[in-house]
C-alpha cells in the first residue's frame, strides 16, 4: 500500500529560534554567546510593557518568566556552540523543558496514544524529505495513509519509535539556515507498528493535522515577532554609534523612519496574533487569521532582516551578529508549515474567491 506520509513536529529548532526570546544585546559586535547570555537592555521596546499591561495576567508573566531563565541558563549560553557543531542536544534540551512542564501544554491526555484497532499492525513502507529533530528523535508523529478512502478519511496519526526495524536516517539535510536544528531524510522499509499506536481515531489524521496547522502557525509568528524587536533594537543601537562622514548612520531620516515603520508593522502582525489567539481560546476556528498572521509575519521577516541587515553595513554580512543569522534563519517562515502560496489559497477559500476546479 503506498503511504504518504508527514512527520508532525514534536518539537521546535529551540537553539535558533528561542535564542531571541530573550530580548535583545545593546552591544552590536560582541560574541553572540556572550550578548544571548546578557540581560535584556533597559531600553525595552515600550510595546513590551504596553502588552504585558494590557493582555497579560500575573499567571501569564510568571510563566513567561519561568521560561525565560530557563532559555537563558540552558539554552542562549550553548546556541554558538550547537550552531556550529550544526545539532542540538535534544533529549537534554527536551528534558530540561519538559521537566519544567512546557511542552504539550495545550494537548488533552487521551488523543495522545489512543488504540483504534487493538491486535493488529500497521506495516508502513515510505519515506518522509523534512523531519525535524530527526537524527535524534525517540519517536515521530507520522501522518500516513491508512486506507482508500478519499484523502481528508484516510490517514491516521500514529506514534512511531524511532528504534523500529525498518527505519532508516538516510541524512541529516544541509541547509541554509537553522544550522542548530538538524532536519533528517528519513525512509520506511516495511516497518511494523501496532495499531493500538494510532493517535486519536483512527481516520481523522487530516482533520488533527489541519487543527494542528493552527497551532503552528500561530507558533510561528509567536517565535518570530519578539526576534523582529531585538533586531530592530540592536540595529538602532549600532547605527546610534556607528558614524560614517561624521554622523550617526541613525541620523539620517532614510534610517529611523525605516526602523519606525518597521517596528509598526511589527506591532500591527502582534494585534492580528493575539486576536487570533483569543478566539482560538475561545474555541472559534481561527484558520484565516492564522494563515494571515503567519503569510505576513514571513512577509515581514524577509523585509525587517533585509532592512536592517542593510543599515549595518559590512557588519551585516559577518557571522559575528544577530542580523546576518536572523537573515538567513527567517527565511523559512514564509515556506515551513505551508508556503505563502498556500497561506494564500486559505485565505482565498474563506473569501470565496477561490476559483472552482
Ligand atoms: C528546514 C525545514 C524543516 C521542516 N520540517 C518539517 C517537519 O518537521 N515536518 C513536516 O511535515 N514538514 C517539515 N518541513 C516541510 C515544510 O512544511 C515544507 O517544505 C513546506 O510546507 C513547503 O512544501 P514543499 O517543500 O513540498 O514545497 P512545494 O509544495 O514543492 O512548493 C514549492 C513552491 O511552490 C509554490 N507553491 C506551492 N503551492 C502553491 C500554490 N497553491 N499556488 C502557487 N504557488 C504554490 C510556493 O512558492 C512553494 O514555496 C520542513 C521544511 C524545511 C525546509
Amino acid at each position: 500500500m503506498a503511504l504518504h506520509t508527514r512527520l508532525q513536529r514534536c518539537g521546535f529548532a529551540l537553539a535558533s529560534r528561542t535564542r531571541v526570546f530573550c530580548g535583545y544585546r545593546p552591544a552590536p559586535v560582541r560574541p553572540l554567546s556572550e550578548q544571548a547570555s546578557g540581560k535584556p537592555a533597559p531600553s525595552a521596546p515600550s510595546s513590551d510593557i504596553l502588552t504585558d499591561h494590557l493582555i497579560y495576567t500575573h499567571e501569564h508573566l510568571a510563566l513567561k518568566e519561568a521560561l525565560r531563565k530557563i532559555i537563558e541558563q540552558e539554552i542562549n549560553p550553548y546556541v554558538d556552540e550547537w550552531e556550529a557543531q550544526g545539532i542540538f542536544p535534544a533529549h537534554k534540551v527536551f528534558k530540561i523543558l519538559g521537566n519544567a512542564g512546557f511542552l504539550g501544554v495545550n494537548k488533552p491526555v487521551g488523543i495522545r496514544t489512543k488504540a483504534v484497532r487493538r491486535g493488529d499492525e500497521f506495516i508502513i513502507s515510505g519515506g518522509k524529505m523534512w523531519t525535524t529533530n530527526g537524527t535524534q528523535a525517540d519517536w515521530m508523529c507520522l501522518l500516513a495513509n491508512t486506507s482508500e478512502g478519499p484523502p481528508h478519511k484516510n490517514k491516521s496519526l500514529i506514534c512511531l519509535p524511532m528504534n523500529l526495524p525498518g527505519i532508516h536516517i538516510a541524512r541529516s539535510i544541509s541547509k541554509m539556515g537553522m544550522w542548530a536544528s538538524d532536519t533528517a531524510e528519513v525512509f520506511f522499509d516495511d516497518v511494523r507498528v501496532p495499531c493500538s499506536n494510532v493517535i486519536g481515531q483512527e481516520g481523522m489524521g487530516f482533520t488533527y493535522q489541519m487543527l494542528q496547522f493552527q497551532e503552528e502557525r500561530l507558533w510561528a509568528v509567536a517565535n518570530i515577532m519578539t526576534t523582529m524587536d531585538t533586531i530592530i533594537q540592536e540595529t538602532v543601537d549600532y547605527t546610534k554609534q556607528r558614524k560614517v562622514f561624521g554622523r550617526p548612520v541613525l541620523s539620517h531620516q532614510a534610517v529611523h523612519f525605516r526602523l519606525a515603520e518597521l517596528q509598526t508593522e511589527v506591532e500591527l502582525l502582534r494585534s492580528l496574533f493575539y486576536r487570533a489567539v483569543a478566539l482560538y481560546m475561545k474555541g472559534n476556528d481561527v484558520t484565516k487569521l492564522a494563515s494571515m498572521a503567519k503569510l505576513k509575519g514571513g512577509r515581514l521577516a524577509r523585509e525587517l532582516s533585509d532592512s536592517c541587515l542593510q543599515f549595518w553595513g559590512g557588519m551585516g554580512f559577518t557571522s559575528d551578529v544577530l542580523v546576518s543569522r536572523f537573515y538567513r534563519d527567517s527565511r523559512l517562515m514564509s515556506i515551513g508549515a505551508g508556503a505563502d502560496e498556500v497561506m494564500l489559497g486559505i485565505i482565498c477559500k474563506y473569501m470565496d474567491t477561490l476559483p472552482k476546479k
